[in-house]
């Protein structure tokens, strides 16, 4: 009985230091023309860049990093590119995106023309550009949208 305590304690231990771990580990640079991750203030007409931002009568579900239109976007870390991921129904002139997984994480990163959907990726290795998205939204400050594949606030790993 005791050696079953002294066990789950010890799994227990394990457990949270992993998370510690995971929650240790930073993006690495997104933009080439923004290399310390600058995020996304407010705009007067388009809201906030911060995760849980109002948008309508709906939250905003990820954290926004200034990426300027055509900019190259690059592997924050080792990643896996999982596929397309396009952020709407309806078709627009930033309507690209990719999934990724690499430290533990599994997120999106939305306006985004992937050179491939598919491979893996060094830290710091093209993944594709940023689209125009000055052309869809006139005046906003342009961005990457990282999200978390769980929908959690990845704004302390930047
Ligand atoms: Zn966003």
């Amino acid at each position: 009985m005791r050696l079953y305590i002294l066990l789950s304690f010890l799994l227990l231990a394990v457990f949270c230091s992993s998370l510690v771990d995971a929650s240790r580990v930073k993006f690495g640079t997104l933009c080439s023309r923004n290399p310390s991750n600058r995020q996304r203030g407010c705009d007067k007409k388009y809201g906030c860049g911060h995760y849980g931002a109002k948008r309508g009568n709906r939250k905003h579900m990820g954290l926004d990093i200034m990426c300027a239109d055509g900019d190259t976007v690059v592997a924050p870390f080792d990643v896996k590119l999982n596929g397309r991921f396009m952020p709407y129904s309806q078709n627009n002139a930033i309507n690209d995106g990719i999934n990724l997984s690499g430290q533990g994480f599994c997120f999106k990163l939305f306006y985004v023309k992937p050179d491939r959907y598919f491979g893996t990726l060094k830290k710091g290795q093209r993944i594709g550009r940023m689209l125009p998205m000055q052309r869809v939204y006139p005046g906003i400050t342009s961005h990457v949208h990282v999200q978390m594949c769980d929908r959690s606030d990845p704004t302390k790993y930047f």
